[in-house]
């Protein structure tokens, strides 16, 4: 099949969080496959660090958004392990800036160019999608513009468009007055009228309204979106397409993250031998100067500090629990003021347990992943969630609170019956994730065979991309028959 697949990140070029790795895993599969993938992103200042070679694929070309004559060239160059070519908008003027996201005045623009410019390549190149993928609220509007204003181009007469939500969270909602910059003044009948008259514009809810298909990354995901609850506002949209919205969960980028083969640790180990990861954890604790007995629990946490993340619960039960129970801590992540300085202050508090480590490392990342005896995960919602599959293939037992893809992917540990993969807890208070963390450490405690037959359940499950990528070409085929 001829895939177009649009996405604001890719690993290792621009990731902030999951949708950077499903955005270059999902297109690796499908290339591997035989297919003919065309994956864009704009070529972010980040992009070109030192040892890329870029390749111009498409000259200068010019297209105008209401004011704005944009300027823009296509350049390509490898995703590394894969000899798929990824290709680079370049618009200095929109993208050579630190973040991949701004709050600037022309942030809608950024994203409307990438789109615009996705599509003009497929022009210039003669390339005809069967299908258009495109993710999250930055490249949603690009089912409407196939609908559109490229609607006359036979190009385009077969494609058929999948959205995929990877954060219902982050909708791209802008003044109506961005319109003309959107280049989708001439399909304003076909927008959310009511939004119009209210004076806004939401991209992702545009895609919910024009693309063919809608995924979201996880089954259970697809349900809490479609109440109130969880919603976020789009919870009746999303209800008036449930026959075209599926939960696909998302998987592993096995050549990233495999403890047998992982190029970011010391040490690496499999499922029958487990003696690397003790010499993780030594190595790990010796880094971060943390002490204690070497079997005292380490537990991790790498996240994004958000609210969505649960980091309140933490808030309330860490400090406790640090001074009750004997185990120790590592946390890498970025984000709010508020819980940056929340553990910053409790590293300073509890020096000998806790570390905390700000700033984006993926090195580091992957030898917590490995080094820990149980990952942290309480969001208060979770998509997906890819930490949760990275540590159970770490032989790391996750506790998580039992909510969208982390529902569907760890089972509640049984003692009695040796099954189950870690620790969930069902009501997202204080209380609910103290029992799981107490409950983990006694596990912990217990029998050394029952941890390790727990650690093994967890690293035998089946994450590969290769056991979920049947799922999209189902829906591939099913949308464009023809192309089969
Ligand atoms: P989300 O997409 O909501 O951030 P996921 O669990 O789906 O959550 O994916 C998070 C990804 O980002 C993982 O690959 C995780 O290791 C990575 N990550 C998050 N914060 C950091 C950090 N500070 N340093 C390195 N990697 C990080």
């Amino acid at each position: 099949m001829n895939i177009l697949f649009v996405s604001s990140e890719e690993a290792p070029f621009a990731k902030t969080g999951g949708l950077g790795d499903v955005g270059a895993a999902l297109p690796r599969q499908l290339h591997a496959l035989g297919h003919a993938v065309r994956v864009f992103l704009p070529m972010y200042s980040r992009v070109q660090a030192p040892g890329r070679v870029f390749q111009e694929v498409v000259p200068e070309m010019t297209f105008t958004l209401g004011p704005h004559t944009v300027r823009a060239s296509i350049y390509s160059s490898p995703l590394p392990d894969s000899g798929m070519p990824i290709y680079f908008v370049r618009c200095p003027s929109l993208y050579d800036r630190p973040g991949i996201y701004g709050n600037a005045p022309d942030e809608h623009l950024r994203f409307a160019v990438l789109c615009w410019a996705s599509l003009k390549t497929c022009q210039y190149l003669q390339f005809a999608p069967d299908i258009a993928h495109v993710n999250d609220w930055p490249t949603a509007i690009l089912p409407l513009m196939l609908r559109s204003v490229f609607a006359w181009d036979k190009l385009f007469a077969r494609t058929r468009t999948v959205l995929t939500i990877h954060n219902l969270g982050h909708q791209g909602t802008f003044p109506a007055s961005v319109l003309p910059e959107t280049g989708l003044e001439a399909a304003r009948d076909l927008l959310h009228q009511d939004d119009l008259h209210a004076g806004v514009l939401g991209f992702l809810k545009t895609g919910i309204m024009h693309a063919n298909a809608i995924t979201t990354v996880s089954p259970t995901y697809a349900r809490e979106i479609q109440t109130p609850a969880s919603g976020v506002g789009l919870d009746a949209l999303l209800r008036s397409r449930s026959e075209v919205l599926f939960g696909i969960l998302n998987g592993i980028d096995e050549t990233e993250w495999s403890s047998e083969t992982d190029k970011h640790l010391p040490h690496r180990y499999s499922a029958d031998d487990l003696s690397g990861k003790a010499r993780c954890k030594t190595d790990l604790l010796a880094a971060l100067r943390l002490k204690g007995q070497a079997d005292m629990p380490l537990i991790g946490l790498v996240s994004r500090l958000v609210w969505q993340k649960g980091i309140d619960l933490c808030m309330t039960v860490l400090p406790g629990l640090l001074r009750r129970r004997a185990f120790r801590l590592v946390v890498l992540g970025n984000g709010e003021p508020r819980y940056t300085t929340f553990f910053a202050r409790l590293a300073a508090a509890f020096p000998a347990q806790v570390s905390y480590q700000a700033g984006f490392d993926e090195t580091r990342a992957h030898w917590i992943e490995a080094g820990c005896d149980m990952f942290l995960m309480p969001s208060r919602y979770e998509p997906c969630g890819l930490n949760q599959m990275y540590s159970l293939r770490y032989g790391t037992p996750p506790i998580v609170h039992a909510t969208g893809g982390l529902a569907d992917t760890v089972q509640q540990y049984d003692h009695r019956t040796g099954t189950g993969t870690g620790f969930r807890f069902e009501h997202f208070d204080g209380g609910g994730l103290t029992w799981a963390i107490e409950r983990a450490l006694s596990v912990q405690a217990g029998s050394r065979e029952q941890w390790i037959r727990l650690q093994r359940n967890g690293m035998r499950v089946p994450f590969g991309w290769k056991h979920r990528i049947g799922d999209y070409l189902r829906l591939y085929r099913q949308l464009a028959p023809g192309a089969a």
